[in-house]
């Protein structure tokens, strides 16, 4: 252990299992450690640096406004709220905002909202239907809403109000519609689950039931959304629109920010109903703003979707070549690889050992969340080590 790791261990909570390596710098798709060893970054602070470290246009942004004004709460009008706002609304099918500081905090929101309306459009409806394998955030009722036991069991009794049912199935959705349902939250394609992609027509079929039982439908697009998959916002592959949508992660390219954004019809919080002391402040918002101007100026969506499938023909080709690869999904750039058996986390020690970080989203499967601006050059890299990497597994007995 070196002198960060022993620190750290001493003073820090142990929640998370970190691998032994200290960041101290990033530019682009590249992070550098204390011995000033260059890695490829193929997990971007968790699919959050969708521009890449440092970029220049949230870099001159954040620069300029921590120079004017900071914090002042929401109780007075600031200017950067207001035109990322009007961007985000410009830009997809949404009408209203409210800036949180995170994504638990927007899904959590958009559940309040989601009752709000339940309380005054359909008689007092209050549960959530939610899908297993979702992933909504860590605060006690999004741990209830995320249909995952091994973030669920440590804190039992959870938070009523949320049915989880199976993903990609709408029967299953219309089995737990009740009188009490006031919504259905889905991510487009769920993420932490292991980047589990439903069948086309899903999405759609899950938009006409909630159309006609009168329900909302919530998109968690917090790790699909700002062009993630391909798409500024993952739902436009779909041909649907949601009620209510959240937003996070990739939105302002590695400051902590999180929206939830809503239909006219949907958004009835009044004042004092909900709230916020940093959520939108006027960093985070002008950060927000300067890298929804460049995705959307700069079509990095598009470029996601092109060496996203750069990336993918070259990870299916790894997998004609390695028999042991069973799974290679995703859209855009945010894509797995599964294998017949559990050597994700060898392999990604192997791959930082190569200098390239990516994720082991579960025991048997890789995730690969680069930022937005990769080029195929970097893919192309990442694909040399990941050959390298899979060349050294063992052939089983
Ligand atoms: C990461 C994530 C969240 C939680 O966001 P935090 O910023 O970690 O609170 C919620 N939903 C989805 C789909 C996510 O990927």
């Amino acid at each position: 252990m070196n002198h960060w790791q022993e620190l750290e261990h001493k003073y820090f909570m142990h929640t998370v299992e970190r691998v032994p390596l200290t960041l101290v710098r990033g530019q682009g798709a590249r992070v550098w450690d204390e011995a000033g060893r260059q890695y490829l970054d193929f997990v971007a602070g968790w699919a959050v640096n969708s521009l890449g470290h440092c970029h220049p246009a949230v870099v001159n942004a954040v620069k300029e406004q921590v120079e004017t004004l900071i914090q002042t709460s929401n109780h007075y009008y600031t200017i950067p709220q207001i035109h990322l706002a009007q961007l985000l609304v410009q830009n997809s099918c949404l009408d209203k905002v409210f800036f949180s500081n995170s994504g638990t905090e927007a899904t959590e929101g958009a559940v309040k909202l989601a009752r709000r309306y339940g309380k005054k459009h359909l008689g007092g409806a209050y549960e959530v239907i939610t899908t297993t394998g979702s992933f909504h955030g860590r605060t006690l009722a999004m741990v209830s809403a995320s249909g995952q036991p091994k973030h669920q069991e440590p804190y039992t009794p959870l938070p009523s109000g949320f049915v989880n049912v199976a993903y990609n199935s709408i029967e299953a959705i219309r089995a737990a519609t009740t009188d009490k349902t006031c919504a259905v939250m889905l991510e487009p394609l769920q993420g932490e689950g292991g980047v589990n992609v439903p069948d086309d027509g899903y999405l759609k079929r899950v938009r006409a039931w909630c159309d006609q039982s009168g329900i909302l439908l919530i998109l968690d697009e917090i790790q699909t959304g700002l062009g993630r998959t391909g798409t500024l916002f993952a739902y436009q592959q779909h041909g649907i629109e949601p009620d209510i949508m959240t937003l996070a992660k990739g939105l302002a390219s590695g400051l902590a920010i999180g929206a939830i954004m809503a239909k006219d019809r949907v958004s009835v919080f009044t004042p004092g109903e909900h709230g916020s002391t940093f959520g939108g402040n006027p960093i985070a918002c002008a950060a927000g703003y300067a890298t929804l101007k460049f995705i959307i100026e700069h079509d990095i969506a598009d470029n996601a979707r092109r060496v996203g499938q750069y990336f993918t023909k070259g990870l299916r080709n790894l997998a004609q070549k390695y028999r042991f690869i069973t799974d290679v999904r995703g859209r855009g750039l945010l894509l797995a690889l599964e294998f017949d058996r559990d050597i994700a986390g060898s392999l990604k020690m192997a791959c930082l050992e190569a200098g390239l970080l990516v994720n082991d989203v579960k025991p048997n499967a890789l995730r690969f969340m680069p930022p937005l601006t990769i080029t195929r050059g970097d893919a192309a890299e990442a694909l040399g080590v990941l050959d390298k990497v899979l060349a050294t597994v063992p052939r089983p007995m």
